[in-house]
């Protein structure tokens, strides 16, 4: 849909002509982001270079009542960046800029635009380690991380998105620029402004740079995986590591839908007469990092693994991590839309919610392949459908309303790290209870009073 001409003649003046796409073949790719499904068509999609630009396009939309919906790379799985019709996608993709890493606070300063890799890539320059690696990082950007709290795999040790985030930029939605944090890795002045804007979804303003947290890069990694006729055996394993005191960088699962699809498309010589698979990678000293490998094969096999593979080089465990990296790609190869979820249960119930996920598919006659993040109890329960089948998404919806309503049933939430945005908002309030839903609805009215920053999303 088109915006009013005068609001489209001063976004070209604001950025310059170029920077203003309003053509449908232009817009077509902003329509939608990595969710399956949902698409519509913006009134423009705009490219800031700065932030004095971000600022006065968000002046003219508060002025205009204009929407705007924040993009970074579009890879998000809950709907967030889709347009609103009749408004601004705003794209930060040309703030790119990495502006500073100081080995001497351990932090790394960058535009919000900046992909996730080139981050990871300029610590490590530096001989240090970023470590949230969300399955996209490679397109991705840190400012959808921040807006996401993304998580990866490696949260299990590390954390999230979250961790790292020392200080932001913020545009408000009247075009004011806020900052807030340091590099000080004590600060308890104020309330804590910096974590509102970590996972708010582009609901509160817009984040235009951002002050990171680097750690020192580990000195060793081992990679291991091993199969299980029975998921409960891998369960069980994954308790018995944390039991014993391992927190091993990364403990994720594929099952066997998923793991059949992998090798069909990575072929990376993975056993197929299995239930489950577990990628374990620890990380540390070398002599932690051989004892740790050592412990966690011997739990494996106390707990009846089948086949289990020990990387010997770089090569190698890039190899076999790569079955869980491509689990996604592998999985939307074989139908032509792919339903991908992420509810999160406390640990201890992850193996009955996986046999949960599979009883809820079989009942309501669907495809699914589950993999994810087995030591932070964060399930991808991928639904293998076709959107041109009404019945069949039928089905899709009744069975998610399922596996939501069992996951909060058991202390879970329904978005461990894909965010709420357009998929999951009728499920939040189930969640999140009546006082929270005010406040958060409140601390919305008060950052965007006119309501401008992607309106109906999240609530
Ligand atoms: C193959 C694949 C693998 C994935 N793996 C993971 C994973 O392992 N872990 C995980 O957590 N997620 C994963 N994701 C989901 C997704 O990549 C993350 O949510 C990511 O952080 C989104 O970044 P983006 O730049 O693409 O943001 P977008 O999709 O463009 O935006 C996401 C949301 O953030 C808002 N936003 C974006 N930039 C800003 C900004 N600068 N200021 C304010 N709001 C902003 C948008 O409005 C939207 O609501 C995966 C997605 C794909 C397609």
């Amino acid at each position: 849909m088109a915006l009013a001409d005068s609001v489209l003649s001063e976004l070209r003046r604001l950025v310059g002509p170029a920077q203003v796409l309003t053509l449908a073949e232009d817009l077509i790719p902003y329509s939608f982001d990595g969710t399956a499904v949902l698409r519509q068509l913006p009134g423009a999609v705009v490219f800031p270079a700065d932030t004095p630009q971000v600022s006065a396009v968000l002046q003219l939309a508060n002025r205009t009542r204009t929407p705007v919906v924040t993009r970074g790379s579009g890879t998000g799985l809950s709907g967030g960046s889709l347009p609103v019709a009749e408004g601004i996608v705003l794209c930060l993709v040309k703030l790119n800029r990495i502006l500073e890493v100081d080995r001497a606070n351990l932090t790394l300063h960058c535009e919000a635009g900046t992909v996730t890799q080139a981050v990871s890539e300029a610590a490590a320059a530096a001989g240090l380690f970023y470590p949230p690696d969300p399955g996209s990082m490679r397109i991705s950007t840190v400012g959808g991380n921040v807006a996401e709290n993304s998580g990866g795999l490696r949260g299990l040790k590390y954390g999230v998105t979250r961790n790292y985030v020392m200080g932001l930029e913020v545009v408000l939605a009247d075009g004011e620029v806020l900052w807030t944090g340091n590099k000080c890795v004590k600060d308890v002045a104020g309330y804590s402004t910096r974590d509102l804007f970590v996972g708010s979804e582009g609901t509160l303003g817009v984040i235009t740079r951002v002050l990171l947290r680097l750690i020192p890069k580990p000195a060793a990694k081992r990679t291991l995986v091993a199969t299980f006729a029975r998921m409960d055996e891998a369960a069980q394993t994954v308790s018995d590591i944390i039991a014993a005191g391992i927190i091993p960088c990364t403990l994720e699962f594929l099952d066997r839908t998923t793991i059949r699809c992998v090798e069909d498309y990575a072929k990376i010589g993975l056993p197929l007469d299995c239930e489950a698979l577990l990628l374990m990678e620890t990380d540390g000293h070398p002599a932690v990092v051989e004892e740790e490998a050592e412990r966690m094969v011997a739990i494996a096999r106390r707990n009846g693994c089948g086949d289990l593979r020990v990387a010997q080089s770089e090569e190698e465990a890039t190899r076999l991590a790569s079955a869980r990296r491509t689990a996604f790609a592998a999985l939307a190869r074989v139908a032509p839309t792919t339903i991908l979820e992420d509810i999160t249960v406390p640990r201890s119930e992850l193996a009955g919610m996986v046999r949960f996920v599979a009883a809820v598919a079989e009942r309501h006659r669907l495809r699914v392949g589950t993999f994810g993040h087995m030591g932070d109890g964060n399930l991808h329960p991928t639904f293998l459908t076709d959107e041109r089948n009404a019945d069949e998404m039928h089905r899709v919806e009744e069975a998610f309303k399922e596996l939501f309503a069992e996951a909060i049933r058991l202390g879970g939430t329904i978005t461990g790290e894909h965010g709420v945005g357009l998929a999951k908002k009728a499920f939040l309030p189930a969640q999140a209870g009546d006082a929270q839903m005010r406040v958060m609805r409140e601390l919305r009215r008060v950052l965007d009073p006119h309501g401008i920053l992607n309106p109906g999303k999240m609530f």
